[in-house]
């Protein structure tokens, strides 16, 4: 004898109200609706996929007509639970609003409502009900008027936004959550111990989060890991199967930016390109990740959903990073998103990507820059405030100069990147001189000369006025990509 098999979502689907997961206050209002005998001709249960909203339906149709209930609850033995757990019922008919979507479907819909039900009510379900056409919906707004009292209606939904406000209006809406992280995990575990599985801990975190609150796609995804392997299933065999690049990965890519190790990227790319990964989501991929680092960085680990192993990784990544360069990285990404899939050299694309997040280290926050052109007009101030040089009122000592003018260096030559290389090269001319004009200032206030205007302070200020243009430059660049 052959067994039929049946897939995990359907065989362990919920067969009372007890074990549906997430939605504890929907369930709550029905199980009282029936109880009080308050129970409304129409219901709208709307909310994205998987989170269970035939399956409400077809629980709350089952109590209704259940010969006999225990505290609202269908007791799953008698003959109405039986056919409508088995689709025989012909007192709940199901239809698909989708392939069921014209005029003609709904007027048998109204032909049949005159004929009495075998047990208590006669129950439509019409999934995905925004599909119908707008007769139909018109056709079906003149039962929901005057609907006899042994009819009811259970409407679900995705797009609650796309059913005619009229046929909302008569409806009792049930807004349905997204299925938790946990409970999710909860539920892939339950069904493994009850097939005698095994599976890794971070296996389960990976499907629960690839299925985004939809329990359906978390159960498919888990029987499909269930033919693919025999024994233990692994995070890596999950990876393998769907395609997802390893999470390593990104937390080399944290290592590479800490270091601004440039050839990281094109090494990281070229091994997921040639383990075959789809190139297509790797930003999506790489959101997740910088996300995640973020709320680390902002909150704290605890809000991940992931197991503790990974959660460390993650606090040890977000070291790397300030808070600034998270934003940045993230809106880079955000913005490559349509980019990537129109592109059609994806490869090079997410390589320029990859150097560009790679490079942001190197990037001068405006916060700093703001900061710096501050303390340039003060010293600027400062400096030409005063005719004659004197060693009291000498706005900084020496020593200090050296250091300054050393960051200023620096900064100039970062500033300077954006620059044309004509005036960049200019600019680093000029740096050399004032670099050795510098030097021979020093050796000058050796031989202690009072009255003479100081070599420092007029460098300084010739410094001052070109910082200030690059200053400005680069602020008026950042002002407008912002
Ligand atoms: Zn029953």
């Amino acid at each position: 004898m052959t067994v039929k098999y049946q897939i995990l979502a359907r065989q362990y689907r919920p067969q009372t109200f007890n074990e549906v997961i997430s939605q504890k206050s929907i369930v709550t209002t029905i199980k009282n609706a029936i109880s009080q005998n308050k129970v409304a001709s129409a219901y709208m249960f709307s909310g994205s996929r998987g989170t269970g909203k035939t399956t409400l339906a077809r629980l709350f149709a089952k109590a209704l007509n259940c010969k006999s209930p225990i505290n609202q609850e269908p007791c799953n033995k008698c003959s109405s639970c039986l056919e409508i757990s088995s689709s025989r019922s012909l007192d709940v008919i199901e239809i698909d609003g989708a392939s069921n979507r014209g005029i003609d479907d709904i007027r048998q819909i109204n032909d049949t409502i005159g004929y009495a039900p075998a047990n208590r009510y006669k129950i439509y379900i019409i999934d995905e009900v925004h599909m119908l056409t707008k007769e139909a919906f018109n056709a079906l707004l003149k039962t929901l008027e005057e609907p006899p009292n042994n009819i009811k209606f259970f409407f679900a939904t995705t797009e609650a936004n796309k059913v005619l406000p009229t046929i909302l209006s008569r409806c009792q809406r049930f807004e349905l959550k997204r299925i938790s992280h946990e409970d999710i995990i909860n539920k892939l575990r339950q069904i493994s111990n009850d097939l005698n599985r095994d599976i890794e801990d971070a296996a389960l975190h990976i499907i629960a989060n690839f299925s985004e609150g939809s329990l359906r796609d978390a159960e498919s995804l888990l029987d499909q890991m269930f033919c693919f392997k025999e024994g233990k299933i692994l995070l890596d065999h999950i990876n393998e199967s769907i395609g997802f690049v390893s999470k390593d990965y990104f937390f080399k890519l944290d290592e590479a930016i800490k270091n601004v190790d440039i050839n990281f990227a094109f090494y990281f790319i070229d091994n997921i390109y040639k383990a075959g990964k789809d190139l297509s989501y790797l930003i999506e991929e790489l959101i997740e990740h910088f996300r995640n680092i973020l709320v680390v960085k902002l909150k704290d680990s605890s809000l991940l959903e992931t197991f503790d192993e990974e959660k460390k990784k993650y606090e040890n990544s977000a070291s790397y990073y300030s808070e600034e360069m998270l934003f940045y990285i993230l809106d880079l990404l955000i913005k490559n998103i349509q980019n990537n899939h129109k592109s059609i050299h994806k490869k090079i694309n997410l390589e320029m990507l990859l150097l560009n997040i790679i490079k942001s280290k190197k990037r001068i926050s405006i916060d700093i820059l703001v900061k710096r052109l501050i303390d340039l007009e003060n010293k600027a101030n400062t400096s030409t405030n005063e005719n004659i040089p004197n060693k009291e009122t000498s706005p900084i000592e020496p020593k200090k100069q050296v250091e300054v003018n050393k960051k200023e260096e620096i900064q100039l030559s970062s500033i300077t990147q954006n620059k044309n290389i004509e005036e960049s090269i200019k600019e680093e001319k000029k740096i050399k001189l004032e670099k050795i004009e510098f030097s021979l200032s020093e050796k000058n206030k050796k031989t202690d000369s009072p009255i003479s205007i100081s070599p420092i302070q007029t460098i300084n200020v010739a410094r001052h006025d070109t910082i200030m243009k690059f200053m400005q430059v680069e602020l008026n660049a950042i002002i407008k990509k912002g």
